[in-house]
C-alpha cells in the first residue's frame, strides 16, 4: 500500500557543486570528461539520497535545463547549430548560452557563432527553460542516449528507476513557432519519436515512465484538449506504463479529460488541488494508479503530517495498492538539505524542510499508511510539536501588525489629488526640463564594492569602515551623474547586495539561509529570503544613505525602494496565511519608509515592482483577484505622500497589454519600463489605453555591452513620442546598471543625455 516516488530532485547539489563545475568548464579550467564525471557523481548521490523510495526519478538530472534536454533527445535542434562537429554536450551549451564567432572556443572558426536560445519561466516558477523552437519544417529524430546511459547507471546502482520526461503536448505548448506556423500541426510528427522513446525506455527495463503534462492545469483551447486525446491514444498501449503527471495547480474543467486519457496512472498536485482528490478518485477508471502529491514541492515548510494523514488515510483505504504518494511536483524548486544550515535561527529552522527532509516526511507518511500511525509515533509527535510551535510562536504572530492590516481602508491607498493636479505641483517644485533624464537605480557593483561587503561580512572590516567605503561609492556615483548632466539622480545602490534581500534583512519576520539555493537557469541560482512571520520595520532602512546622497547635490535625488509585490514574489512565503495578507503587511512596512524619505526632504521616490507581472496566476480566471490585492498593496505603499512628492515605479518588461488597467490604477506619477529591444512598439498598449501619467520607455538595453548611439536613442524617443505625448516622456535605461562596467555606462549615459538635449531642441 502507498507506493512512494518522487517527480524530480534538485541537480545543482547541496553546495551548488554543479554550478561551480559548469563554470569551471566554461572558463576552460576543467575538461569535458571532468564535467561529465561530476554529473555522474551528482546523479549517484541524488539517487542514493532517494533510496528509500519505491520509485526514483531518472532523467531529471540536467547539465543546464530539462526542456533543452528533451529538445536534444527529440533531435529538435535549431538549424543554426546543426552540423556542429564537436561533442554534443558542447553543442548543447551553444544553444543554452550562445557563442560568439570570435570567441576562444575551439569550434568558433569552423562552426561559427550562434545566438542563445530564448529563455522563459517554467509555468509560475522562478525556473527558466530554453524555449523549444519550431518551424513548419521541424522534424524529430530520436536520440535516446542520455536516458539509456542514465538508466544503465541507475541499474548498476540498484536504483528502482522511473524515467521522467516532459510530455509531447506540454513540449509543443511551451515552445515557440519561429515562422508563425501552427505548432500543433507538428504533433503527428512528434508522436512517433515519443513512442520510440517510450519503447526504448521499456527495453531498458523501465516498468513505469512519468510523463509530465503540466499544461493540464491551465485553461486549454479545444484544439489543445484534442491534442492531448490524440497524443495519449497514440502513446498508450506501448510496453511502458505511463504515469501522467500534472502539477502546480488544479485540473478544474480538465479533470474529466484527464480521467479519459488511456494512461495507467495520474499524478495530482494534492497540495494545490486537495479539493479535487475525491473527484479524481471517483472518476478515474478502477484499474488506474492515483498518485497524490501530498508534500509541497514549492515551499520550504514542514508538512503537517498528522493533518495530511487525517484526510489521506480514508483515501488510502479506498485505493489500496492503487495509491502512490509523492511531493506535489519536482523538488527542483526547493533547496537540497536543511542540515547544511549552520547559521539559520534555530527556532525558524525547526519549522523547515528542504528536499531531503521532504523525502523523509514522505517516508513517514508511507509508513503510517502501511503500518499504522503507531509505527511512526515518535516522528509524528515531533512533527506535531513543530507545527504547533510555529503556529503559536510570537515570532510569527505580531498582534499589532495583524491589527494594522485589519484596519487598512481604501483611503490609505489614495493620493490626495488626481495626477493632473499633482503633476503641476511637482513641475513647480522639481523644475525639470522636457524629456527629463534619469536612471533606474543601481550603478556598477564594482570589485571594490563586493570586496568591502565580503570583508564586512567576514568581520575583517568594521561597520564604520564599511559605511565609509559605501559612502565613497555613493559620492562617486553622484559625481559621475552631475558630470553627465542627468536631471534626477540616484545614489547607485552600492550598499545593496540584492534588491529583495537588502530589505528582508532589515524587516522583522524574515530569515536567511546560507545554502537555500534554487536553480533559476543554467548555473544561476537564487536564494530566496524566507518570510516566516508578521512583517514590521524596526527602523528606517534607506533614509541615511539617500539623505547622504542628496546632501551631495542640488539636483533631486531619487529615493529607491523595492515594492511589496516584488519582495513577496521573490521570497519563500508563508503557507499559513494568504499571500495577499503577507503582501499587505509588506506594503504597510514600506509605506513607513516612503513617508520617512519624504520627511527627510526627498521629493522623488521610486518603488520598484520588477516582479509584479510574474506573480500572475496561471489561470486567467484568477488574474483579477491577484491584481486587486497586488495593486492595492502598491497603492498603500506609495500613495500616502503629499501631492508634491513624485512617485516612480519601475518594471523590467514591456508586456502591458493585458494588465494596463491595473498599471494605470497604481497611479504612479512616472513609470519606467523596458522597451529598447522591442523598438517602442510595446508602447502601443499605453497609447491605446490613453495611459494618463508619465512614462520612461527604456532606450538603453542594459543587458548588452553595446553602447547605444545618440542617434539611435533620439530615434527611439521619436517613436515613443508618436505613441505618448512628448511632455509626458522621460529618457532612461531599461533597468539598473549594476551588472555593467563604469567604462560602458559613462559613454552610454553621455549619449542618452545628449539625445535628450537634441530632443529638447526639436520640441
Ligand atoms: N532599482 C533596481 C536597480 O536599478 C531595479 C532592478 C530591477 O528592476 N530588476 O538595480
Ligand atoms: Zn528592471
Amino acid at each position: 500500500m502507498a507506493t512512494t516516488h518522487n517527480l524530480g530532485f534538485p541537480r545543482i547539489g547541496a553546495k551548488r557543486e554543479l554550478k561551480f563545475g559548469l563554470e569551471r568548464y566554461w572558463k576552460g579550467e576543467s575538461s569535458l570528461g571532468e564535467l561529465k564525471a561530476l554529473g555522474a557523481q551528482l546523479r549517484a548521490r541524488n539517487w542514493a539520497s532517494q533510496q528509500n523510495l519505491d520509485l526514483v526519478p531518472v532523467g531529471d538530472f540536467s547539465f543546464y535545463d530539462q526542456v533543452l534536454d528533451i529538445s536534444f533527445t527529440l533531435g529538435n535542434l535549431p538549424a543554426r547549430v546543426q552540423g556542429f562537429h564537436g561533442d554534443p554536450l558542447d553543442n548543447y551549451f551553444r544553444v543554452a548560452r550562445g557563442r560568439s564567432a570570435r570567441g576562444a572556443d575551439e569550434h568558433a572558426a569552423c562552426c561559427g557563432g550562434v545566438a542563445a536560445g530564448e529563455m522563459t519561466k517554467w509555468f509560475d516558477t522562478n525556473y527558466h527553460y530554453i524555449v523549444p523552437e519550431f518551424t513548419a519544417d521541424t522534424t524529430f529524430t530520436l536520440d535516446a542516449s542520455r536516458y539509456v546511459e542514465q538508466l544503465a547507471e541507475a541499474r548498476a546502482q540498484g536504483v528502482k528507476a522511473k524515467p521522467v520526461l516532459v510530455g509531447p503536448v506540454t513540449y509543443l505548448w511551451i515552445g515557440k513557432s519561429k515562422d508563425d506556423s501552427d505548432k500543433l500541426a507538428l504533433l503527428p510528427r512528434l508522436l512517433p519519436a515519443y513512442a520510440q522513446l517510450l519503447a526504448t525506455l521499456a527495453e531498458q527495463g523501465a516498468e513505469w515512465v512519468q510523463i509530465d503534462e503540466p499544461v493540464l492545469i491551465t485553461e486549454l483551447a479545444p484544439e489543445w484538449r484534442e491534442a492531448l486525446r490524440s497524443a495519449y491514444a497514440a502513446l498508450a498501449g506501448g510496453p511502458a506504463k505511463l504515469l501522467l503527471a500534472t502539477y502546480f495547480g488544479q485540473l478544474q474543467e480538465n479533470l474529466p479529460l484527464v480521467c479519459e486519457l488511456p494512461v495507467q496512472g495520474v499524478h495530482l498536485d494534492a497540495v494545490n488541488a486537495r479539493e479535487e482528490v475525491d473527484a479524481l478518485v471517483a472518476q478515474l477508471p478502477a484499474d488506474r494508479v492515483v498518485s497524490l502529491g501530498v508534500i509541497n514541492g514549492r515551499n520550504i515548510w514542514k508538512t503537517d503530517l498528522n493533518g495530511v494523514l487525517d484526510w489521506l488515510e480514508p483515501v488510502a483505504r479506498q485505493l489500496g495498492e492503487r495509491l502512490w504518494i509523492a511531493p506535489s511536483c519536482s523538488l527542483l524548486h526547493v533547496p537540497v538539505d536543511l542540515a547544511s544550515e549552520q547559521k539559520l535561527d534555530a527556532e525558524v529552522k525547526s519549522w523547515l524542510a528542504f528536499a531531503l527532509q521532504k523525502l523523509d516526511e514522505l517516508n513517514v507518511l508511507a509508513q503510517a499508511l502501511r503500518n499504522g500511525r503507531d509505527a511512526v509515533q515518535a516522528e509524528l509527535s515531533a512533527n506535531r510539536a513543530a507545527i504547533q510551535a510555529r503556529c503559536a510562536s510570537p515570532r510569527v504572530n505580531d498582534p499589532a501588525v495583524k491589527a494594522a492590516v485589519q484596519a487598512v481602508t481604501a483611503a490609505l491607498g489614495r493620493r490626495q489629488q488626481p495626477y493632473a493636479v499633482r503633476a503641476a505641483k511637482q513641475a513647480e517644485l522639481l523644475k525639470l526640463p522636457a524629456f527629463p533624464t534619469t536612471t533606474i537605480g543601481s550603478f556598477p557593483q564594482t570589485a571594490d564594492i563586493r570586496r568591502a561587503r565580503s570583508q564586512y561580512k567576514a568581520g575583517e572590516l568594521d561597520e564604520a569602515g564599511y559605511r565609509a567605503a559605501m559612502r565613497a561609492e555613493i559620492a562617486r556615483s553622484v559625481r559621475e551623474q552631475e558630470a553627465l548632466g542627468l536631471d534626477v539622480l540616484v545614489h547607485g545602490e552600492a550598499e545593496r547586495n540584492d534588491m529583495v534581500e537588502y530589505f528582508g534583512e532589515q524587516l522583522d519576520g524574515y530569515a536567511f539561509s546560507q545554502f537555500g539555493w534554487v536553480q533559476s537557469y543554467g548555473s544561476r541560482c537564487v536564494k530566496p529570503p524566507i518570510l516566516f512571520g508578521d512583517i514590521s520595520r524596526p527602523k528606517a532602512m534607506t533614509v541615511e544613505w539617500i539623505e547622504y546622497a542628496q546632501s551631495l547635490t542640488g539636483k533631486p535625488m531619487k529615493g529607491m525602494l523595492t515594492g511589496p509585490v516584488t519582495i513577496l514574489n521573490w521570497s519563500f512565503v508563508r503557507d499559513d496565511q494568504p499571500r495577499s495578507v503577507s503582501c499587505h503587511q509588506l506594503a504597510l512596512a514600506i509605506r513607513e519608509e516612503v513617508l520617512d524619505l519624504e520627511r527627510a526632504g526627498i521629493s522623488v521616490i521610486q518603488i520598484d515592482e520588477a516582479a509584479l507581472r510574474e506573480g500572475l496566476p496561471l489561470r486567467r480566471a484568477q488574474w483579477q483577484e491577484y491584481l486587486d490585492w497586488a495593486i492595492e498593496s502598491f497603492r498603500i505603499t506609495a500613495n500616502g505622500v503629499r501631492d508634491e512628492t513624485q512617485i516612480h515605479t519601475h518594471m523590467c518588461y514591456s508586456e502591458f497589454n493585458d494588465i494596463i488597467q491595473s498599471i494605470a490604477d497604481m497611479d504612479a506619477d512616472v513609470i519606467t519600463i523596458e522597451t529598447s529591444r522591442s523598438d517602442m512598439e510595446l508602447l502601443d498598449a499605453f497609447d491605446d489605453f490613453k495611459y494618463p501619467n508619465e512614462i520612461g520607455p527604456g532606450v538603453y538595453d542594459i543587458h548588452s555591452p553595446n553602447i547605444p548611439t545618440e542617434a539611435h536613442i533620439v530615434q527611439l524617443m521619436q517613436k515613443a513620442a508618436e505613441r505618448v505625448p512628448a511632455q509626458r516622456l522621460w529618457v532612461n535605461p531599461d533597468c539598473g546598471l549594476k551588472t555593467r562596467q563604469w567604462e560602458e555606462v559613462i559613454p552610454a549615459l553621455a549619449n542618452m543625455v545628449a539625445a535628450a538635449r537634441t530632443l529638447r531642441g526639436q520640441a
